[in-house]
């Protein structure tokens, strides 16, 4: 059965120029210009948004829930990112902040950076008692889930096989939250507000996930700005002010990395989608065994670059910086979210690859298209130039055998025959 993707992206292909400059950003091979218009392979897509920002014509935009959603809930819950904090300037206390979100419809606020004490214990916890996959990978990044079933299926049973802190978080919440309130889970409405669009598919197409208690995620962008607009008409009130501030460090990978290592085992951080792509291909091939533990983030240095934050990621980073120093941890149902984590509450299932090109289910015929695509290649100039739509000479071979464009796409063969050339 042909799956149905999400994703967090949407074309606007009157607006696209057909410049390529997406199809040549793509780690994935998602992005194809056909006729002048691009198009996406929705099962390659990862969400790492590398081409909303590649395009200067705004035919690639990054899409979120509306914040109107909240109100189909009787009960409204924002669990804030633990990059959010770092977006304002330190003038806008945290009691305002949060005294926003009240009147623009939460009705409770709760911060990932909350769950962090715990967290760290749990991924502790797992690293001992899976000693056998060493490295363990991270599974808290969307985009380097989807990359590892992608790209390097191999992988997968070395990504940690928890639930990521909001999600956990979500979980807690809303059992919690129908219990105090007397209302229905289904009348609790959880929302993430997030830093970047791996986070919103995500919330609506987890992988692995056994229950999804996130109704949906709007964009630190969008929430932001109602969060201005609101501001003067909102008080300051102390009880409001932020107690897991410690907690907010995990929006910055070299931080998490840390954080997880209690002196014994070895963590690294990596970040970006190219350097990722390389740690992961040097761990497939066993160059890299020292790591107990490994943070992958798509975004640059971690949450604090993700393309929905509003400020910009280095700024935001001082900013953590300076909230953490010299704060401690808070516990945070640290027992009783311990105690579910053991009995398996959090578990996902095991993942699966994500198979992207099937030649052919017949082996002999499957390997006849591997010969024709060597023989397309072999004619094509291999200048991976991309002007054909296509990434690179190789794929556009594979999508010609596909039927999926001509030889005559290829703009230098195209020159070569006018001028009579071979
Ligand atoms: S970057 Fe991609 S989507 Fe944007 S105009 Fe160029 S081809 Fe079209
Ligand atoms: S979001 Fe990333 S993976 Fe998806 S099409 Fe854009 S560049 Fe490719």
């Amino acid at each position: 059965m042909n799956k149905k993707y999400f994703h967090a992206i949407k074309l606007i292909t009157s607006n696209c120029t057909g410049c390529t400059k997406c199809v040549r950003v793509c780690p994935t091979e998602a992005l194809r210009v056909r006729n002048g218009k691009v198009r996406l392979d929705e099962k390659r897509c990862i969400d790492c948004g590398n081409c909303i920002t590649a395009c200067d014509f705004d035919a690639i935009r990054a899409v979120s829930d509306k914040l109107e959603m909240i109100n189909k809930f009787q009960y409204k819950i924002a669990i804030l990112s633990t990059a959010f904090e770092g977006q304002f300037p330190r003038r806008i206390s945290n009691s305002k902040i949060n005294n926003a979100l009240r009147h623009i419809g939460f009705d409770a606020i709760v911060q990932e950076s909350s769950l962090i004490n715990i967290m760290i214990k749990i991924i502790r916890d797992y690293i001992k008692t899976h000693s056998e996959l060493k490295p363990i990978i991270s599974s808290h990044c969307p985009t380097v889930v989807r990359l590892i079933q992608l790209r390097f299926p191999s992988l997968l049973p070395n990504l940690l096989h928890v639930e990521a802190p909001m999600r956990i978080l979500a979980m807690f919440l809303k059992e919690k939250f129908s219990q105090e309130q007397n209302l229905n889970e289904s009348e609790i409405g959880v929302f993430t507000i997030v830093p970047s669009i791996a986070n919103v598919t995500a919330a609506h197409q987890p992988e692995g996930t056994l229950k999804n208690a996130i109704d949906g995620a709007i964009s630190i962008r969008d929430i932001f700005g109602k969060i201005i607009e609101v501001l003067p008409s909102v008080k300051q009130n102390k009880s409001n002010e932020i107690d897991h501030v410690r907690g907010m460090g995990w929006a910055i990978s070299n931080i998490q990395a840390e954080e997880v290592n209690d002196g014994k085992l070895k963590t690294l951080a990596v970040s970006g989608i190219q350097n990722v792509i390389e740690i992961l291909a040097k761990i497939e091939n066993m160059q890299i065994d020292k790591y107990d533990y490994v943070v992958l983030n798509n975004c640059f240095n971690g949450c604090v670059g993700g393309t929905l934050n509003v400020e910009n990621s280095f700024v935001t980073m001082s900013r953590i910086l300076d909230l953490i120093r010299n704060t401690s941890y808070k516990e945070y149902y640290d027992k009783e979210i311990f105690t579910m984590y053991k009995k398996g509450s959090f578990n996902v299932k095991p993942l699966e690859p994500r198979s992207i090109m099937t030649l052919d289910k017949d082996i002999k015929t499957a390997l006849s298209k591997i010969k024709k695509i060597d023989a397309i290649t072999r004619k094509l100039p291999g200048l991976d130039c991309s002007a054909c739509g296509s990434p690179t000479c190789r794929v556009l071979a594979e999508d010609i055998v596909a039927g999926k464009a001509s030889l005559s796409d290829c703009i230098i063969l195209q020159r070569k025959q006018k001028r009579g050339e071979k």
